[in-house]
């Protein structure tokens, strides 16, 4: 079928973005669901740093490539062999697909899963297939098995956890990556418990999330760290206790006071080794680092090795908040349905497909938490 999506041709197109296009509204072809795949509807694709770093070229994919990785739609067609889903169902994306058979994805470990990991790589579908082909007839990527930023899309139904109705499609969509990842981290990674000390560096859409996953948990102290000081007033609102501006000489030291002598956990989601060594310096004697944010693949980070062992430090990568989607989707949408998770405070944007490259103006700016595309 004939489909509207925002194709990305050309990889590092300079800012501003609403000038250079670097996405571009096109009229493709896509083909019916293969085996253990749907067709969906779009209703709400969120804009992410991860795209974002598609677009800018610091993590490399094959174009063309249709973008998006967090978006929720409504299933229109089953392929053959598909389980425990109908047409009609609303359904949020994941964006690593969990084959459910794999060595992770049996020990509870879904977001390591190994076929949805190389698929992704690919830039294929779960089962290995394209379904996107250009107007030229030329197969197009998919792009973490989602490509949210099109009115339809075919993914595995791997990729897939299946919602109520009645949530919003706006809200619905950042479950999908911000919410899965940031609160994930908290919960799933760290494992924080109530009265544990927190400090959250960088305060975008995922750090906003993994605050309000820390909230939900009880941390206190709640600390926020960021550059950007006109992100405090938000962070408070979102039930941060303290804010720390990471610019001033003694940051680390005013940590370590507010937290008497370091946090328990340190969540880093900026994606740069700096940052991280500074959240690592942040945390107390057997305190856990846990990163999120994903740096370019060739930055090095340098510790005190010494303190591993006799401070019985611990550093932890999330990825996907090592989250298991048909699980962790529905209880973080209870959560938010019992108004301990306001993720609707993280939505600034709503916009039109057209609007998209403004759209990552704003959030390469930082003018915007989360920005999401309605169909
Ligand atoms: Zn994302
Ligand atoms: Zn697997």
């Amino acid at each position: 079928m004939k489909v509207k999506a925002a194709v990305l041709r050309h990889v590092g197109e300079p800012a501003p973005y609403a000038v250079s296009q670097p996405l571009v509204i096109e009229t493709v072809e896509l083909a019916p669901p293969g085996t253990g795949e749907i067709c969906v509807r779009v209703l709400a694709a969120g804009l992410c740093h991860s795209d974002l770093s598609v677009i800018n070229g610091s993590r490399p994919r094959t174009v063309p490539i249709v973008l998006g990785h967090e978006a929720t739609g409504e299933i229109v067609e089953l392929g053959a062999e598909v389980q425990g889903f109908r047409v009609g169902d609303r359904v949020v994306f994941c964006f690593v697909p969990n084959c459910g058979r794999c060595g992770p994805c049996a020990s509870g470990r879904a977001s390591l899963c190994e076929p949805g990991g190389l698929a992704n790589a690919a830039g294929t579908l779960l089962g290995g297939g394209r379904r996107w082909l250009d107007a030229q007839g030329v197969a197009m990527q998919h792009h973490l098995g989602v490509s949210g930023f099109a009115e339809f899309t075919v993914v595995s139904a791997h990729s897939a956890v299946r919602i109520d109705h009645d949530l919003a499609p706006e809200i619905a969509a950042l479950f999908g990556c911000a919410v899965m990842t940031g609160v994930g981290a908290v919960v799933n990674t760290a494992k924080v418990s109530a009265g544990e000390s927190v400090a959250i560096f960088g305060l975008g859409g995922v750090g906003l999330a993994a605050l309000l996953g820390a909230r939900a948990a009880g941390a206190n102290p709640l600390i926020a760290v960021d550059v950007a000081a006109h992100k405090f007033a938000l962070a408070r609102e979102l039930g941060a206790s303290h804010c720390v501006d990471a610019r001033d000489a003694d940051a680390i030291d005013a940590l370590r006071e507010l937290s008497d002598g370091g946090v328990q956990y340190a969540i880093e989601s900026v994606g740069s080794e700096q940052v991280l060594a500074q959240a690592y310096a942040a945390t107390r004697r057997g305190g856990t680092t846990v990163t999120i944010g994903l740096p370019a693949p060739d930055r090095m980070l340098t510790l005190p090795a010494f303190h591993l062992v006799v401070e019985e430090r611990t550093i932890k990568g999330s990825f996907m908040g090592s989250s298991v989607p048909s699980r962790d989707v529905p209880r973080f949408i209870a959560l938010y349905r019992a108004g301990l998770l306001p993720v609707d405070r993280l939505l600034t944007h709503r916009l039109r497909l057209e609007e998209i490259n403004t759209g990552f103006d704003r959030l390469a700016r930082a003018e915007a938490i989360r920005q999401v595309v309605l169909f």
